[in-house]
């Protein structure tokens, strides 16, 4: 039997470059105006926020709660959200803002369904459950291995065009051969396939920096990197389509009603 799965609109607005970022800010500043008064009037002096909404990914009434505590402090003794990492679902997988929103593209924009050979690059993040259990076949690599043929070489250890789908969370801008990182990922994907990146991104950036303090060349990856190597700025969309992508692009991502709140929720969207 064929199942077929509704899923609610991915509610983001998508860029090819800073350009087109930059003359969206301008024409929609009243609507982004609007979004921060918005959030603003949700600042409180209580221990948690909780807010009715719809969790995308379950197609469900949901609770979503954002505890205050790590909050900023206004004068006021109110805290205001760091929306991002809040607004917890009362789903069984409890997912925030940022998982909930990489699962639910990943259903609605993604292509990610009941046969997809999926690729989780990187450590677990909270929607790993959850990506995994959506698709068919999902192959888990924690890191980059050295190999191949010269000190500069990485490689995952997966065969060519083989997933149709690679999910990086939150990880890329810790490994340090990010060219390398995205080559590989490029390999690894089937034709048509997709790879989703969630990074912090620097949106105001066109370039991303990278930290001198790499490992040396042929020296071993360290087994965790918990610092960031990289601010990712615009210009990954160029690195991504030097990688032989033919599709790159960031989608900015907000709705009241899914818990999605905060200015400027990014995620990066690549097409083979
Ligand atoms: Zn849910």
């Amino acid at each position: 039997m064929i199942q077929t799965r509704l899923h609610a609109r991915f509610p983001s607005v998508r860029f090819i470059s800073q350009a087109e970022f930059n003359e969206y800010c301008r024409i929609a500043q009243p609507a982004l105006d609007t979004r921060y008064l918005h959030e603003t009037s949700l600042t409180t002096r209580e221990e948690a926020v909780v807010q009715l909404g719809t969790c995308a990914p379950c197609l469900r009434r949901a609770a979503f709660t954002s505890e205050t505590a790590r909050w900023e402090k206004l004068a006021d003794g109110r805290r205001v959200p760091e929306w991002s990492g809040a607004l917890t679902c009362d789903c069984e997988d409890a997912l925030g803002n940022r998982d909930r929103a990489l699962l639910h593209f990943a259903l609605s924009q993604a292509g990610l369904r009941g046969w997809t050979r999926l690729l989780l690059f990187g450590p677990d993040v909270p929607a790993s459950r959850r990506l995994q259990a959506e698709a068919g076949q999902t192959v888990r690599v924690a890191s980059l291995q050295p190999g191949g043929d010269g000190p500069e070489d990485f490689r995952l250890p997966v065969p060519d065009a083989s997933c149709h789908l690679a999910i990086a969370a939150d990880y890329l801008h810790r490994v340090p051969p990010l060219d390398a990182a995205l080559s590989e990922l490029r390999r690894v994907l089937a034709p048509g396939g997709s790879l989703v990146l969630t990074v912090p991104f620097r949106y105001r950036a066109a370039r991303t920096t990278t930290r001198a303090n790499l490992p040396a060349p042929g020296g071993r990856l360290p087994a965790e990197y918990r610092d960031a190597v990289h601010e990712i700025g615009w210009d990954v969309l160029d690195m991504l389509r030097a990688a032989g992508f033919r599709q790159a692009d960031v989608h900015s991502y907000w709705s009241n009603e899914l818990g999605y709140l905060g200015s400027f929720n990014m995620l990066l969207h690549a097409v083979v």
